[in-house]
């Protein structure tokens, strides 16, 4: 999620938590997190009445309204794959992608789901993209080793 006013981006972490990473910092710079400095009351967390960017101070509830749109749609991907519709999975995390195009999470669970269904350049697709929002993505980076390593096994196979 990106601030419309100043740019400052906000991503959220494991634990729902949300940090700041500014873009001109060097990349590695982006673990300096908001939730380091204010531990247990998260100031952009969505449960406040009305979140402000930290930078800029410009109300953010409009993104965060569809951020938790675009995350409600994802949880419904979630339970529609539990119960093995994934046709119907993909179509509420596209919904999702749509409103918050940055979340990896979304990507991976494309991925998982284009995988689901044999489609596996996409899902390679979905995954590679979901890498690029967060390297350290685990379903995704697992999943594509995985596929590295099938195709190791295969091509060992025919010799
Ligand atoms: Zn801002």
């Amino acid at each position: 999620m990106k601030c419309p006013v100043c740019g400052a981006v906000y991503r959220p972490i494991k634990g729902s938590r949300v940090g700041i990473e500014q873009r001109n910092n060097d990349y590695k710079e982006k673990t300096a997190t908001i939730s380091a400095s204010s531990s247990s009351s998260p100031l952009l967390s969505t449960a406040s009445s009305s979140p402000t960017c930290r930078r800029c101070k410009v109300d953010l509830s409009d993104l965060f309204r569809l951020h938790d749109q675009a995350i409600w749609y994802h949880r419904q991907a979630l339970h529609l794959l539990s119960k093995g519709r994934y046709p119907e999975a993909a179509t509420h995390n596209n919904q999702a992608l749509a409103l918050y195009y940055s979340n990896a999470d979304f990507h991976a669970l494309a991925g998982k789901l284009s995988a689901l269904q044999g489609e596996w350049r996409e899902a390679i697709a979905s995954w590679q993209q979901a890498l690029k929002f967060d390297p350290q993505n685990a379903i995704a980076s697992d999943s594509l080793q995985m596929i590295k390593l099938m195709t190791t096994l295969t091509a060992n196979r025919k010799r």
